[in-house]
């Protein structure tokens, strides 16, 4: 067997070892235009920042190591520029040499990954202009920044982009940051960002929503941006992270069937349409696991599972991909954010039925020290419960609580499997209620009917019927620091003495600072026969969707 692989970075290399744990006898080789093979492109911001010293250490498996314990031919500088099914023939360009030549496969794994977008603007290939997918890449925005670089534009608030940005203002940079959307992280429904979006500013990033770039300009010695609302930004360095698109050029124009945005389309065990070549990684369009609609998903974990399944088929063994949930996190600053599954935004998009919960639990154990809190937005089913997409954005303990609802999440579990969950607890690391406990019990709650709840969305709607009350049930220095307009304020613990106050007939929507004393109350009133609901998250949610305010 000989096994040919185009890309030798996350999807191709971890395909190439795993083909060589399946068989001693196969040929393996390995191409990859870049000089360098497996290293860590989710390292490369902080190296740029300083965190990471040793550039060594971005190196995943180094050449040495991939060449002795993994008998893997590499072709580093080397481009496949086409491929022959009907000879099954690669066509390859040593950049090194300038020589071109074929080579033979049996089997073709293409790991081609994405490229970073580059779009037509005015000024896009003015020197000092970036994007970051290579080491080569990283090497050029970190001597840019080392040779002194006083302002800079980050152009694209995604996972990348903002990566960039702490590592930017870690290095002392006066950073700008474009976003076209309403909102950082856009991958996240927009209040969940919130936190995110102030840790930024908090940092003093000049972060500017809704805004892009319209042409880039030389400016003295340096550059500047045009934005579309006509402000002209000077930066010494200015780095687009807008997005990737799938470099499947070289399967498109072999005839291997892509979908409608480039991803090459694959069957469960990862074979394109040729069935004598596979595709792994960014390069392809996946199920998505919850809608099992096509989706791009440009992640490092599906990548490098991906290069193990293509390789486990073509060495005999039925695995299958399963799809990808989208499980991603990020730091910025002292925040995370993380998410898994499918947002908010796109099960509306899709037209697909759902509720929804919002808790603020701390990490650990509220009585030991550090405990600091932590909002996650919990998607599900209606009736049967089943979890459908998770967000979390805090300080602490963000990590672990993303990961047992992914886990949750694949295992196609539903929200009262969550109130079951039996997680590790002393004080210093958990509750004996864990934060992932919390939200299944509210979202359980909810399910049962247990009590009603309503959403910050709905009060437009809600404070126009006549009957409507809104009721502050938090102590009256929390009220008086700040509440939703309209709402009367009633402490919790005065309730049952006040209910005077509260005329029958009237529909009450109860809140509190993040939920759980609004949900007593509601609880309480609804046993004296009120119509109550919670607002979900209480007022912590409010003013994450209402930030300005
Ligand atoms: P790549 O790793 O991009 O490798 C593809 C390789 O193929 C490239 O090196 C390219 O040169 C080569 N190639 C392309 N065409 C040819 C050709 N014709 N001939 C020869 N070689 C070719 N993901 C996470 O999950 N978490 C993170 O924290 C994270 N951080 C990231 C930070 C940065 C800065 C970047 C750039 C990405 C990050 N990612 C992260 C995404 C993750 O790195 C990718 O999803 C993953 O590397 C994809 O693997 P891949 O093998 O499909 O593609």
């Amino acid at each position: 067997m000989k096994l040919v692989i185009v890309g030798g970075v996350a999807g191709g290399a971890s395909a190439a070892a795993r083909a060589r744990r399946l068989s001693e006898d196969a040929r393996i080789v390995l191409f990859e235009r870049g000089p360098d093979l497996s290293f860590a492109n989710c390292g490369l911001p902080y190296y740029i920042g300083g965190e990471i010293t040793d550039r060594d250490k971005l190196l995943v498996a180094k050449p040495a190591l991939l060449r002795d314990r993994f008998r893997l031919d590499l072709r580093p500088r080397t481009d496949v520029e086409a491929i022959d099914r009907a000879r099954k023939v690669v066509r390859v360009r040593s950049l090194a040499e300038g020589r071109v030549y074929e080579e033979t496969y049996d089997k073709l794994i293409l790991a081609t990954g994405a490229a970073p977008l580059r779009p037509p603007i005015p000024g896009i290939d003015l020197p000092g202009i970036h994007t970051l997918r290579s080491l080569g890449d990283t090497d050029r925005i970190k001597a840019a920044i080392d040779r002194g670089v006083a302002r800079a534009v980050m152009v694209g608030a995604g996972f990348i982009g903002l990566e960039l940005v702490e590592n930017l203002v870690r290095r002392g940079v006066a950073t700008t940051l474009l976003e076209l959307q309403d909102q950082v992280l856009p991958p996240l429904d927009k209040e969940m960002t919130a936190p995110i979006a102030a840790a930024l500013r908090a940092h003093g990033v000049a972060l500017r929503l809704s805004e892009s770039a319209e042409a880039f300009e030389p400016d003295g010695d340096g550059l500047a941006v045009r934005t579309k609302s006509g402000q002209r930004l000077p930066a010494d360095l200015i780095i687009l992270g807008i997005g990737v698109r799938p470099e499947s050029g070289l399967a498109a124009a072999a005839g291997l069937a892509v979908g409608p945005r480039g991803g090459i389309q694959v069957d469960p065990h990862l074979r394109t349409s040729d069935p004598d070549i596979y595709a792994v990684g960014d390069v392809l369009e996946v199920p998505d696991y919850v809608t099992g609609a096509p989706t791009q998903v440009p992640l490092a974990g599906p990548a490098n599972r991906q290069g193990r399944i293509a390789a486990d088929h073509i060495f005999g063994r039925d695995s299958r991909y399963r799809g990808t949930q989208g499980t991603a996190i990020l730091r910025i600053f002292e925040m995370a954010a993380a998410m898994t599954g499918i947002s908010e935004k796109l099960l509306v998009r899709a037209g697909r039925p759902y509720q929804k919960v919002y808790v603020h639990p701390t990490q650990h154990a509220g009585y030991y020290p550090g405990a600091r809190p932590m909002t996650i937005k919990l998607l599900f089913e209606p009736g049967r419960g089943t979890i459908l997409g998770a967000q979390i954005v805090g300080e602490e303990g963000v990590e672990t609580r993303i990961d047992v609802l992914a886990m949750a999440l694949q295992a196609r579990m539903t929200i009262f499997d969550l109130e079951e969950a039996e997680l590790a607890y002393s004080p210093q690391f958990g509750s004996a209620k864990d934060a992932v406990n919390m939200a299944g019990f509210v979202a359980g709650g909810v399910a049962r009917g247990d009590y009603a709840q309503v959403h910050v969305e709905d009060l437009p709607a809600l404070v126009r019927e006549p009957s409507m009350m809104l009721v502050d049930v938090r102590m009256r220095t929390e009220y008086d620091g700040g509440a939703i307009p309209g709402a009367v304020n009633i402490p919790i613990d005065e309730l049952r003495e006040r209910l005077d106050a509260l005329p029958p007939g009237r529909r009450l929507i109860i809140y509190c600072q993040a939920g759980q004393r609004g949900y007593v109350a509601t609880r309480l009133l609804r046993q004296l026969g009120h119509d109550a609901a919670n607002l979900s998250g209480g007022y912590k949610m409010y003013r994450m969707s209402h930030p300005d305010r």
